[in-house]
């Protein structure tokens, strides 16, 4: 099996990376990769001004997947997802849901054991997730700290494994990369990063031919999720909710006051992250209402 090592990694998502490895569709694949911050924190006592910002956040790859054109979906199974023993977790005075307030930037090392994170006296049950992945962008290239269209930074608690991921392709190969592994994350990521930990995913890759979503969509158990970002995050809802309304309109044939009105009955939304450059929202729809040809749309 391929594995693709975690000094093979990019700070961006271009069309413009050269790929470190070629894989066919349905051909299973090892990425491993550092944590968040570079594996620069492995002390409780490094001092955070110290950390290099411009290593955080690599995500392994590009991956040119054969068989994959721009105007298709790229399918990624999640197969696996192993963290090591040890995370990091820290807070950074300006970052977070309370930028404003005043304390000190701190790093905690948190171990993890038979499936459990020990934080203080309370054990955590981990959910290993994949924060950062994606395909290079419509644009020339976005730092892999932003989430968008392309998928990025996106910090999803539903990123993890079993779950399979739809991204809209730009360029041929799709060029993936993914990379910052969570031990376990609620949602909202409220004081800016998570359990950081280094790991290996599994993934196998397909594809949609020439039909994309304008944003990522997971499909996990019985639902489908449409990933939204934007800098505001009334908008990103907005957006969000626009996204499942045209596709229920589409796939129920409802008018859109039907769907708008079902929207309140039938999708729930939830904030993925309100810490990073865009903040995150999902809206979630079931399964059984929907096919996943309503939540793409032709390429031509
Ligand atoms: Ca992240």
């Amino acid at each position: 099996m391929k594995i693709v090592h975690k000094d093979k990694g990019v700070y961006s998502f271009s069309r413009f990376h050269k790929p470190v490895e070629y894989v066919d569709l349905g051909e299973p694949v090892i990425l491993e990769t550092e944590d968040a911050v570079g594996g620069q924190v492995k002390s409780e006592d490094t001092p955070l001004e110290k950390i290099d910002w411009n290593r955080v956040n690599k995500a392994t790859g590009p991956i040119y997947v054969n068989g994959v054109e721009a105007g298709d979906t790229l399918i990624v199974d999640i197969l696996d997802i192993d963290v090591a023993s040890e995370g990091v977790i820290l807070v950074v005075p300006g970052a977070g849901a309370l930028a404003q307030r005043s304390f000190k930037p701190k790093a905690k090392l948190v171990k993890i054991r038979d499936g459990v994170a020990f934080f203080n006296d309370v054990n955590l049950i981990i959910k290993p997730m994949i924060g950062t992945i994606g395909v290079a962008p419509e644009v020339d290239a976005i730092p892999t700290a932003i989430p968008y269209k392309h998928g990025g930074n996106l910090d999803c608690i539903e990123v993890c494994r079993g779950a399979r991921l739809y991204l809209p392709v730009s360029v041929d190969g799709a060029l993936f990369a993914a990379g910052d592994l969570h031990a376990v994350q609620a949602d909202g990521e409220l004081c800016v990063s998570s359990i950081e930990v280094e790991g290996k995913i599994l993934l196998r890759f397909n594809v949609v031919k020439k039909w994309k979503p304008e944003w990522p969509i997971v499909e996990l158990g019985d639902h489908y999720s449409v990933l939204v970002a934007d800098e505001d995050l009334d908008r990103a809802v907005e957006i969000a909710t626009e996204y499942v309304v045209q596709t229920l309109m589409k796939a129920k044939k409802w008018s859109f006051e039907e769907a708008y009105m079902f929207s309140s009955l039938g999708v729930n939304i939830a904030v993925n992250q309100v810490v990073d450059p865009k903040k995150g929202v999902r809206a979630i729809l079931p399964r059984n209402l929907i096919s996943i040809y309503d939540l793409l749309n032709p390429c031509q």
